[in-house]
């Protein structure tokens, strides 16, 4: 398995092309056979970290199979391009409120991404980019898991995270897993400014602007639910302590579960 770097921000700089990959799922080059090429040496299973001028790695993924789409307006990422080429990825991190810094990327892989596509090509360095990425997946810190999605959704829409199905429990605990603060994030999106039980408006704006609502896993991780859109409720504290400690929890917890999967199935 590789990594790759691929650098959004060549030529003529397609204002927003981050957004868009994410968006849309995909990596994009253009320029060419050999821009063209550059795609096809990615393996189905390969990472690509999204690579931006000024900003660093701000988003990481996997591609998803060994196509490479050749692409033409108006279909195009970037529309003075007469052509792209895409490769359909499964986007994991979207790290754009927290980027790897150029300088941190640069001492941990050893390249230095200054064109189109670079590889890690040192097992060593890529074990050390890894381990970084599996860090910034999840975090095992509350105030990292609300602020790291907070500033995701001050960047604007954000896309669907698959989560974790399976979800790994912190060493020397019992009952304490790593979160996903994406998965925290689109749930928030989701709810908008209301609670997902009972509907009522968040009870303040906390400081950065954004209703103050809790994250919830409707089926406990300690009972093996998932990290995942599917089983994360954003709750006001009311519905959230009721659903913890209230004496109708598990009816209530059967609420919460058809809501959030109505909501999932949309
Ligand atoms: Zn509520
Ligand atoms: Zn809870």
């Amino acid at each position: 398995m590789d990594i790759h770097v691929l650098n959004t921000d060549r030529g003529h700089g397609a204002v927003g092309a981050d957004a868009e990959w994410l968006r849309r799922g995909v990596a994009v080059t253009s320029g060419g056979e050999n821009y063209a090429a550059k795609l096809r040496q990615i393996r189905s299973g390969d990472w690509i970290l999204m690579w931006l001028n000024g900003r660093g790695v701000v988003a990481a993924g996997r591609a998803v199979d060994d196509r490479v789409q050749h692409v033409y307006p108006p279909n195009v990422v970037n529309s003075s391009e007469p052509e792209e080429y895409h490769r359909l990825m499964d986007w994991r991190l979207d790290l754009r409120s927290n980027p790897i810094s150029a300088a941190e990327f640069t001492a941990l892989s050893g390249v230095r991404p200054t064109s189109a596509r670079v590889r890690i090509r040192d097992p060593e360095r890529r074990a050390a980019v890894l381990a970084r990425l599996a860090e910034l997946e999840r975090t095992a810190d509350p105030t990292q898991y609300e602020m790291i999605a907070d500033s995701m959704l001050a960047l604007g829409p954000v896309s669907k995270p698959i989560g974790f199905p399976i979800p790994t429990r912190i060493e020397g605990t019992t009952n304490c897993f790593y979160r996903s603060p994406w998965v925290r994030a689109w749930t928030l999106q989701r709810a908008g400014r209301h609670c997902e039980l009972c509907k009522s408006a968040a009870p303040f704006l906390k400081s950065s602007g954004l209703p103050y609502l809790e994250s919830h896993h409707v089926v406990p991780m300690s009972e093996g639910g998932g990290d995942t859109p599917e089983n994360t409720a954003a709750l006001c504290p009311n519905c959230h302590r009721e659903l913890h400690c209230g004496a109708e929890r598990i009816g209530k917890r059967e609420e919460l579960k058809r809501i959030v999967l109505g909501q999932e199935m949309k």
